[in-house]
């Protein structure tokens, strides 16, 4: 089948789908590759490279959408995009069918199957595909270049002939992906690192970072997590405590990562005024958190703020596109261990087979009905 990665068209978005390594596993399932001419640019891959690899370079948008059987995308499609889809086509990208339904019948109306990386189960099976987890990854460890970029000194302790240089202290706000992620940048940089969460299972993989995990003296175990294990929004007496050790860290610390996300909800604020206000000149707050409201009083997503004591609050939301070429390159593995599992016969066809959970999980529309949301898995 003709698999077609589009040039991405969000404004600012540098991630591409395919790369022309990803392009050689693809045509090895029987599959032939298509690119629109330009895609990889951004990311790094020239069309040359793309040509080298295999893979047919098109001219224009239009040219691509009509031609390819399957297109695969980082962004969800535009309004333009939904109206190139058609019968029998079938686009794999992130969807956030959750937060948008209109697209998702749109793209039902136009007959098409969508397959959403952001729903595949997260079982062990599928990690290969967790496409969540390889931009989660990237954010983390960029939040932490970006804090550097910031902030005005060294990461790590040094005894200099011009002086003592203290390591910087840095707190991570939130251990899931992400925030492992910059804990063991921040740590391998040099810096003392302490880390918060709500589920105390992350404990031992913090400290076994080197890191120093931040527990509440609390009547109640440290307990914050749901089944599945995601974070559920805290009690009051917690967020009071948590606030209470967060107020005591603020003037010690010099860069905050914040990264506390709860599904389904918007982001819960752990970082107030006023300890944006107790923290020192110079320090820099990361807030991974600022697409879904910010974990800080001050975050504006998208924007690089100062606070009027001279703290710096970063609050861009593109941290993966902002390493494009291993975003792609990630993510482009992601999408064809997706592809594999879709031809399962390496013979060059597609069986969309909706008994498999993973596949099942993941397809948020199928031949012109909405298959969203999916049952539960039934293997862990
Ligand atoms: P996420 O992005 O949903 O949340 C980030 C972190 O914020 C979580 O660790 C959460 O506990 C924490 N948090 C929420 N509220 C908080 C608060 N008030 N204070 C401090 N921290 C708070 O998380 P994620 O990175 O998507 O990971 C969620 C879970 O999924 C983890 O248990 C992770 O190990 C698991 N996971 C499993 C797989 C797999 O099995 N394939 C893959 C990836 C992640």
């Amino acid at each position: 089948m003709k698999i077609g990665a589009p040039k991405e068209s969000a404004r600012g978005e540098a991630r591409v789908a395919l790369t022309p390594e990803s392009a050689q596993h693809i045509q090895k399932l029987g599959h032939e590759c298509l690119i629109e001419a330009g895609a990889g640019e951004a990311a790094g891959f020239s069309d040359a490279a793309y040509r080298d690899a295999g893979v047919s370079v098109v001219d224009g948008a239009d040219a691509l959408w009509r031609d390819a059987e399957v297109v695969i995308k980082v962004r969800e499609p535009s309004d333009d995009e939904v109206k190139q889809l058609h019968e029998g086509q079938t686009l794999i990208t992130f969807f956030w069918p959750a937060q948008n339904e209109a697209l998702l019948e749109a793209c039902k109306a136009q007959g098409a199957t969508v397959v959403a990386m952001d729903m595949v189960p997260r079982i062990s099976r599928a990690q290969k595909m967790d496409a969540l987890s390889s931009m989660a990854n990237i954010a983390g460890y960029r939040a932490v270049i970006e804090a550097g970029n910031n902030f005005g000194r060294f990461f790590t302790g040094q005894v200099t002939a011009a002086g003592k240089v203290p390591p910087a202290k840095v707190l991570v706000v939130g251990a899931g992906v992400a925030g492992l992620a910059a804990i063991g940048t921040a740590t391998s940089l040099g810096a003392v690192v302490r880390a918060f969460d709500v589920r105390p299972e992350v404990s031992e993989q913090i400290e076994s970072m080197g890191a120093e995990f931040l527990f509440l003296e609390f009547d109640e175990s440290q307990d914050g997590s749901e089944s599945g294990g995601y974070a559920a929004p805290s009690s009051p007496e917690f967020r009071e405590k948590q606030l209470e050790c967060f107020r005591e860290q603020a003037p010690d610390v010099d860069i905050v990562i914040t990264t506390a996300l709860i599904p389904g909800k918007p982001a819960p604020k752990l970082w107030l005024e006023d300890m944006v206000a107790a923290m020192k000149p110079g320090s820099v707050i990361i807030d991974l958190a600022a697409e879904k409201g910010g974990n800080c009083d001050l975050t504006k997503p998208d924007e690089r703020v100062v606070s009027d004591n001279g703290v710096v609050v970063v609050g861009y939301t593109d941290f993966p596109s902002r390493m494009a070429t291993q975003a792609s390159l990630l993510y482009a593995t992601n999408i064809r261990h997706m592809l594999t599992d879709l031809t399962p016969e390496k013979d060059g066809v597609i069986n969309h087979n909706m008994d498999d959970d993973v596949i099942r999980g993941a397809t948020v529309a199928h031949q012109g009905e909405i298959t969203f949301p999916p049952p539960p898995p039934k293997v862990k």
